[in-house]
């Protein structure tokens, strides 16, 4: 494989609309307290390790009637 080099500024770093953070490293991911009775998180969080800017929600463990995650994220300043 050869002449696929992308250059650094092409590659697109995830920023958070919050407070600016960059990169991977400041997403985070967190499972649900809620738990199934097979214990399986029910959603999970992906959001900003910085702020705790929520990106997006995922449905981890699915049934036939919707779940509304309740978003409570602890405020750290
Ligand atoms: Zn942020």
């Amino acid at each position: 494989m050869s002449g696929t080099d992308v250059p650094p500024e092409q590659i697109a770093e995830p920023k958070c609309p919050d407070c600016g953070a960059r990169g991977m490293d400041n997403i985070v991911s967190r499972e649900s307290r809620e738990k199934s009775r097979t214990k399986q998180p029910w959603y999970l969080v992906v959001h900003c390790s910085a702020c705790g800017h929520v990106y997006d929600v995922f449905a981890k463990h699915v049934f036939s009637q919707p779940v509304t995650p309740r978003l409570v994220l602890p405020k750290t300043d």
